[in-house]
């Protein structure tokens, strides 16, 4: 009988899933790792496929999820989570939320296993305070086309929540701030994969609105520590977990510019219906209770993250079909 520890990560196959399933591989975990393949790409998992204690299952957690065997921990990270996915596939987003969470909450209570369950930034919505403490509930128009991630977010939350309270189960709540890193889809419309890839295309870069709208970004390697120490910390509240470093998106232009070493120049597109106009995470409550704080300067984070798109085939740089 193996003694390992065994995780069920769902969206395994997608950016943070993937390096989700390097981190408990490397612990020595057993990874049963889940996906669809609606926004993931199994090159990112293909390196784990032959080691003994990786087992890969094609499968849409927003059906019915049965695992064989003990389970200790589960992390639902199974969701769309560019903006231009969720408005593509709307109704699979607002079911993966929903239904797929509940599926998982039925798993971790049948298993006895604990879960972490991957929430957002965007249940905040377009918020009026900033930056946003844990206690904040958010500026969120439900029927808006961002309505549906936002929303089905915020459900999974509370049935979490429910799950906890009322059946005892094991729960952990991730409030995921903009995150950023190698195996980004180029193509996948989130900001930083968009300027470099039209960097490297020698195309002008594309800001929405007037650019003065704020992210905070956050180097991958960070929030997978985060993620690690909140799902082995006593802490069942929702917690935030990004980089306090606030940039205005014209500056972030500017920024991707001057480190690709391209001359384009910034040009001005709509601004998306309810596109937060700034966010930043108040992350005191990680540092208190988890000892984390971001180590990776956005420069370094930058210059990983360029390398990385720069390496890929030039098939794939060119190709552009959001
Ligand atoms: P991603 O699109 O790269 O990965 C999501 C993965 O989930 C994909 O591999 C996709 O195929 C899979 N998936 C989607 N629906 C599924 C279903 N019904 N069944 C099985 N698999 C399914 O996105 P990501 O950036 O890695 O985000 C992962 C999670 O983290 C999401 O839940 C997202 O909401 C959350 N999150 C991410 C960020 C960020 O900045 N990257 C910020 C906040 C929250
Ligand atoms: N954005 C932009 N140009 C792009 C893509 C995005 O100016 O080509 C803006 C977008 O309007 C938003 C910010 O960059 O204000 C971050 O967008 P992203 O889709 O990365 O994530 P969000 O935080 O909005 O979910």
């Amino acid at each position: 009988m193996e003694n390992r520890k065994r995780i069920l990560i769902t969206g395994a196959a997608g950016f943070l899933g993937s390096h989700l399933c390097d981190r408990y591989i490397k612990e020595d975990f057993h990874v049963i790792a889940m996906d669809n393949l609606i926004t993931g790409d199994l090159r990112n998992i293909e390196h784990l496929f032959k080691l003994e204690n990786f087992e890969f299952y094609n499968h849409d957690v927003s059906k019915y999820v049965h695992i064989s065997g003990k389970l200790d921990y589960i992390l639902h990270f199974a969701s769309p989570a560019s903006p231009i996915d969720y408005l593509k596939i709307p109704i699979q987003t607002l079911k993966v939320g929903s239904l797929g969470t509940h599926n998982l909450l039925g798993l971790a209570k049948d298993k006895k296993a604990r879960i972490l369950v991957a929430s957002t930034s965007e249940v905040y919505g377009d918020p009026s305070v900033n930056p946003q403490p844990e206690e904040y509930w958010g500026n969120v128009n439900p029927v808006g086309p961002r309505g549906v991630y936002d929303e089905a977010k915020r459900f999974q939350e509370a049935i979490t929540m429910a799950y906890h309270t009322f059946h005892q189960v094991e729960t952990r709540i991730i409030r995921i701030f903009n995150t950023y890193g190698p195996r980004m889809r180029l193509n996948d419309g989130r900001v930083l994969p968009a300027f470099i890839g039209q960097a490297l295309r020698g195309e002008e870069l594309t800001v929405f609105g007037d650019g003065s709208q704020t992210r905070s970004f956050c180097y991958v390697d960070d929030l997978i520590e985060g993620i690690h120490r909140l799902l082995m910390s006593d802490y069942t509240q929702p917690m935030n977990i990004g980089n306090p470093d606030e940039i205005t998106i014209r500056q972030f232009g500017e920024e991707i510019i001057k480190l690709t070493g391209t001359n384009q120049e910034l040009v001005s597109k709509p601004l998306p219906t309810d596109d937060p106009k700034q966010r930043r995470p108040d992350i005191t409550k990680a540092k208190a209770i988890l000892g984390w704080e971001p180590k990776v300067s956005r420069a370094e984070g930058l210059k990983i993250t360029y390398e990385y798109f720069k390496s890929l085939p030039d098939i794939e740089i060119q190709h552009k079909d959001f």
